[in-house]
């Protein structure tokens, strides 16, 4: 049975060369030809030999999923990819000025169940693998004819629920042989578990990590993340902190703004005291509204009293463009439409 070339790692096709009596130097000049040169076939590696390359087509699938839905806005698109056992995940393009990024999804609905994310109310199903993530950016490369210069892990799905899958594509990604990106043009973003921030950060070359806050204290955020309950603040304050300290980096806290749930005044000044101290910037987002969730986005007014009193208490702060509100660009919203729609008749 084939498996997917896209979750093997350069050392995995290094001993499977090593494995037919092959010099595994080999399995760099493959990845090579795959990844760099845009080679989709096996048999027009002609300078290996005739069985090799034989081998190489019976054992590995160069198949990618299969786009079946696509929403443009012009800065961004959204695309829903089928994958092979017919699960459909969610993937974003964004058009930013600095670069064109990527907003992968790591599992087939997420098990965090926060209140406001449409993607909560999709149990998961399963972890996706690490070649199916990395088949998201090249679908969606070749689909859009647009080269992915960042990625973010903040699609459907809890990265580091997934935690070795996500490591393991992680670093096929970023081989220099293959894709080579930068691991400071990636972020992962977590709900925050913190035994796997702490192995995160005992990588090499750690990528940049961001943290889905949301609320300033334990009472609102167990409300509204469930996680909490199993992890509190001082907790997961912990680990940032020893990830900071050990990567050298600077965190990016996310902050959902939910109309009078956590936009107030008093929530602002808690969150400056709880972050004090730790390297970060605050990212306060605009909420999408979905008509399955009643939380609604905070108005300018209290958006932007929120970001003066964070600044005025001296935090690094941003206020993260709306983008792609009519690409369905809140996680799980196109999956969760186009999948509850009746299938077509013929
Ligand atoms: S916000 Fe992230 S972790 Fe929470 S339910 Fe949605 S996808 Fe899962």
């Amino acid at each position: 049975m084939q498996i997917s070339f896209w979750g093997q790692t350069l050392p995995q096709l290094q001993q499977f060369f090593a494995a037919r009596g092959e010099n595994p130097a080999k399995a760099a000049l493959v990845y090579e030809s795959i990844y760099r040169r845009g080679q989709r076939d096996f048999a027009a590696l002609i300078w290996l030999k005739e069985p090799l390359r034989r081998a190489l087509d019976e054992h590995f699938s160069l198949a990618l999923p299969q786009v079946i839905a696509r929403v443009d806005d012009g800065e961004s698109s959204k695309f829903l990819l089928r994958l092979a056992d017919g699960h459909a995940v969610e993937a974003v393009l964004m058009r930013r000025r600095y670069g064109i990024f990527l907003c992968l999804s790591t599992q087939v609905g997420c098990n965090m169940a926060c209140a406001f994310c449409e993607s909560g109310r999709q149990k998961k199903q399963r972890d996706l693998t690490a070649a199916e993530m990395l088949a998201q950016v090249l679908a969606v490369e070749e689909a859009s004819g647009e080269k992915v210069t960042n990625l973010v892990l903040m699609g459907i799905g809890e990265p580091f629920d997934n935690y070795a899958n996500t490591c393991d594509f992680l670093d096929i990604i970023t081989a220099p042989e293959g894709l080579n990106l930068g691991p400071r043009h990636i972020t992962v973003s977590t709900c925050g578990l913190p035994q796997q921030i702490r192995a995160f950060a005992r990588r090499p070359r750690p990528t940049n990590l961001a943290i889905s806050l949301h609320a300033p204290n334990d009472a609102l955020r167990q409300q509204l993340m469930p996680i909490g309950r199993a992890y509190p603040l001082a907790q997961l304050l912990e680990a940032l902190h020893e990830y900071a300290d050990s990567t050298g980096q600077k965190l990016l806290i996310e902050y959902v703004m939910l109309q009078e749930v956590n936009d107030g005044a008093e929530q602002a000044l808690e969150l400056a005291q709880l972050l004090r101290g730790l390297p970060c910037t605050v990212n306060l987002i605009p909420y999408n509204e979905t008509a399955h969730l009643q939380f609604s986005r905070s108005s300018k007014e209290r958006t932007m009293h929120f970001y003066d009193l964070l600044k005025q208490q001296g935090m690094s702060v941003t206020l993260r463009k709306e983008l792609g509100a009519e690409a369905k660009a809140a996680c799980g919203q196109l999956r969760a439409e186009i999948l509850s729609q009746p299938p077509e008749q013929s």
